[in-house]
C-alpha cells in the first residue's frame, strides 16, 4: 500500500539537453527548497560541475508531489551525467528505478547518447517518458524530433511531452506522467533485506556511506547488515534520504531510495553493485549487480615538485574514496621521479581527475600522454596487457600485438558526411554502415581503434561538423595491429616519460610533431642539444636546439645587485620546475606541450 505512492525514476539525455535544468524545475515545483536555497543546476554540487556546466556524478533527490486530487506522492529522482565516459553512472542509476524521463533537445534532436541511454533504459525494462525540451527556442522543431522518436527509438511519440525546463513549460504534465505511467515499486517488505548499492562516498565523520535502493525488506539504525559479496557485517548507525543533502530518517523500506551509514571505515566495503542483506536473516540470492567497468585510458601523474609525492598519494587516495572508477599504482620515471600510473574511464574522466587534484588538493602536476591497454603475445606464449609504454617488450620477443577497438556511433547532419568519413578514414576506421535518422540527419557506424578516439578525435569531429556531430562508443574487443614504441631522445638520452605506443603508419608524423614542439619549448643552453625520435635504434625525426651565444649570456651578468638577486630568485623558482635529463634542463612546460599533442 505504502509503495503505491512511491515513484523512482531518473532523468537521462544527451549532454546539454537539459536534464539538470529539468531537475531544478521539478525540485522547485514540489517546493522542496526555499527560493534562497534554489540555484541553477542545484544538483550539480561539485565546483567543477557548476563551472563546466556538466553533471559528473549521479545525484539522487527525494521530492514530495501533492497532486490536485489531494494525494501525495514520493518521487525519488536521480539526475545522471550525459557524457560517454560516465555511462557507468547512468546504468547504475537505472537499476534503482522503475522509470526514466528521456529528455531530448527540440533544436538538436536525437544524438548519440540519447540513443545509448535509451537502449540502456530498455535493457533495464524501464518505463520511458519522452520529453521534448527547449520548445521556447525559435529553432525548436518538435515535429521533427517526434518523427525521430518514432523512427529511431521506436517509441510512440504521441506520448511525448513538449516542455521548456528553462521557462517552466510542461512541468505539471511531466509530474502527472511520472505518477500515471511509471509503475510503483512492488518489493516485499516482509522478505529478508535486499538493498542494491548504486553509489557510495566517504564522509569523514560517518564513514563510507552506501546509496541504496531497497528492493525488499526493511533497514534501520541498529540493524545488523551484511555485504553479500564479502560477507562482512556492520551495525547500521544511520539511514536517511536525499533532500538533496543527506537527511536522517527512521527506516528505509522496500521501494525506498536512500543511504545507509554503518561506521564502515573502508569505501571498498560498500562496493557499488553489491547487495546489502540482513546479517541475522540473510537473503539467499544477491540482486543482479553491475558489470565492473575496467579503466580504458591510462596515464602517469607526477608532482611537478617531486618532494610532494606523499601529498599526491594522499590526494589520490582521498579522491578514490568518492570515485571508485579511478585506479592507481606507484610508478616511477627516470625523467620525472616518483609518481602514479592511473587508470580512467576516458579522457574527460582523466581531465576531471587532474583538475580536481590541482584544485581540491592544491597539486601541481605533470601528466604523461594517455594510453589505451594493448595486448601483447610474446614469442614464449605469454600474454601481456600493456598500459604503460615503459614496459614495452623488446620487438624480438613480440609474436603479436593487438589494440582495443570500439564500435562508434556518430550522428550528424548529412552535409557533413563527407568530411567525417574522411576523418574516420584518417583514424584507421572501418566503415560499418549508414542510416538516415530523418531527411536531414544520418547515423554513421564505424569500428575505430580506441587509441585514435582518445587522440583528440572528439575535437576533430566537432570542428569538421561545426559542432553538430555527436559520438558514442563502446569497447568491442581486440584486433591485431602493427604497433611500435616511439622513444624521444634529448641530447642522446631517452626521456622515458615521453615514450609512446603508436601505429607504425602514424609514427613519422607524430615523431616530427613532437620533435618540433620540444625544440620550441626547451630553452637554449650552453651547448647544442639534439632532439631525436626513434623506433628502436632507428632515428626517424631530428631537431636541434642551438647553443646560446656567449655575448647573450654576458649581458645577464651586468646590472645592479638587487636586479641580479631578483634574477637569481627567479632562476631558483624556475629550476624547481625544471627536470634534468642528463646534462639538459627541460622545463615542465616542454613536457606539457609535447604531451598535449599526444
Ligand atoms: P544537462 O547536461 O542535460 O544536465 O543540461 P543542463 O540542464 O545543464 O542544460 C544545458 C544548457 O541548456 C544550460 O545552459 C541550460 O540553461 C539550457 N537549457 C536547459 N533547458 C532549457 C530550455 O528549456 N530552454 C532553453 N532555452 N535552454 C535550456
Ligand atoms: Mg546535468
Amino acid at each position: 500500500e505504502r509503495q503505491k505512492s512511491i515513484r523512482n525514476f531518473c532523468i537521462i539525455a544527451h549532454i546539454d539537453h537539459g536534464k539538470s535544468t529539468l531537475a531544478d524545475r521539478l525540485i522547485e515545483k514540489t517546493g522542496m527548497l526555499t527560493e534562497r536555497e534554489m540555484q541553477d543546476q542545484v544538483l550539480d554540487n561539485m565546483d567543477i560541475e557548476r563551472e563546466r556546466g556538466i553533471t559528473i556524478k549521479l545525484q539522487p533527490v527525494r521530492l514530495v508531489y501533492k497532486r490536485s486530487d489531494g494525494n501525495e506522492y514520493i518521487l525519488n529522482l536521480i539526475d545522471t551525467p550525459g557524457h560517454v565516459d560516465f555511462t557507468y553512472e547512468v546504468s547504475r542509476s537505472l537499476s534503482a528505478c522503475e522509470g526514466a524521463i528521456l529528455v531530448i533537445d527540440a533544436t538538436q534532436g536525437i544524438e548519440a547518447q540519447t540513443l545509448a541511454n535509451t537502449y540502456l533504459a530498455m535493457e533495464h525494462d524501464l518505463t520511458l517518458i519522452p520529453v521534448i525540451n527547449k520548445i521556447d527556442l525559435p529553432s525548436a522543431q518538435p515535429d521533427m524530433v517526434k518523427e525521430e522518436i518514432e523512427n529511431v527509438l521506436g517509441i510512440d511519440s504521441s506520448e511525448a511531452i513538449l516542455a521548456s525546463a528553462k521557462e517552466g513549460i510542461g512541468i505539471d504534465e511531466i509530474l502527472e506522467a511520472i505518477v500515471e505511467k511509471i509503475p510503483y515499486p512492488q518489493g516485499n517488505e516482509d522478505a529478508p533485506l535486499r538493498a542494491l548499492i548504486f553509489d557510495s562516498y566517504y564522509d569523514n565523520y560517518k564513514g563510507a556511506i552506501a546509496f541504496v535502493r531497497v528492493k525488499e525488506g526493511v533497514v534501520k539504525p541498529g540493524s545488523k547488515i551484511r555485504m553479500m559479496s564479502t560477507g562482512k557485517a556492520f551495525e547500521v548507525t544511520e539511514v536517511g534520504i536525499f533532500r538533496p543533502k543527506a537527511m536522517p530518517c527512521d527506516e528505509l523500506r522496500a521501494g525506498d531510495v536512500g543511504y545507509i551509514a554503518a561506521s564502515i571505515k573502508n569505501v571498498s566495503d560498500t562496493r557499488v553493485g553489491d547487495t546489502i542483506t540482513d546479517d541475522e536473516n540473510p537473503a539467499s540470492e544477491p540482486l543482479p549487480g553491475f558489470r565492473k567497468i575496467p579503466p580504458m585510458v591510462f596515464s602517469s601523474i607526477y608532482p611537478s615538485d617531486s618532494s610532494r609525492y606523499e601529498d599526491l598519494k594522499a590526494a589520490l587516495e582521498k579522491l578514490q574514496l568518492n570515485d571508485a572508477s579511478l585506479v592507481f599504482e606507484p610508478d616511477n620515471s627516470i625523467a620525472l621521479g616518483f609518481g602514479f600510473r592511473c587508470g580512467f574511464l576516458g579522457l574527460l574522466h582523466m581531465e576531471i581527475v587532474q583538475e580536481r587534484l590541482e584544485r581540491e588538493y592544491d597539486m601541481d602536476l605533470i601528466t604523461t600522454a594517455p594510453s589505451v591497454v594493448y595486448k601483447v603475445t610474446k614469442t614464449n606464449g605469454e600474454v601481456l596487457y600493456l598500459d604503460n609504454p615503459t614496459n614495452f617488450p623488446s620487438p624480438t620477443e613480440i609474436e603479436k600485438m593487438e589494440e582495443p577497438i570500439a564500435d562508434a556511433t556518430i550522428m550528424l547532419p548529412k552535409e557533413y558526411v563527407g568530411p567525417i568519413m574522411d576523418l574516420c578514414q584518417e583514424r584507421r576506421g572501418t566503415y560499418k554502415g549508414m542510416q538516415y535518422l530523418d531527411e536531414k540527419r544520418v547515423i554513421l557506424e564505424y569500428e575505430l581503434p580506441l587509441n585514435e578516439i582518445i587522440f583528440d578525435f572528439f575535437d576533430a569531429l566537432k570542428s569538421r561538423s561545426r559542432g553538430y556531430a555527436s559520438l558514442d562508443y563502446e569497447l568491442k574487443g581486440y584486433k591485431e595491429s602493427s604497433l611500435v614504441k616511439l622513444d624521444i631522445l634529448v641530447n642522446g638520452e631517452v626521456v622515458d616519460a615521453l615514450s609512446l605506443i603508436v601505429h607504425k603508419d602514424k609514427a613519422y608524423e607524430r615523431a616530427r610533431k613532437i620533435a618540433v614542439k620540444l625544440k620550441e619549448s626547451i630553452p637554449r643552453q650552453l651547448f647544442e642539444i639534439p632532439i631525436q625520435a626513434a623506433i628502436g635504434s632507428k632515428i626517424i625525426a631530428r631537431e636541434t636546439v642551438k647553443a646560446l651565444r656567449k655575448d647573450v649570456l654576458a649581458k645577464c651578468y651586468g646590472g645592479d645587485v638587487s636586479r641580479k638577486k631578483k634574477l637569481l630568485e627567479k632562476q631558483k623558482e624556475g629550476k624547481k620546475r625544471m627536470r634534468k635529463i642528463g646534462e639538459v634542463d627541460i622545463p615542465q612546460e616542454a613536457f606539457m606541450s609535447v604531451l598535449k599533442i599526444g
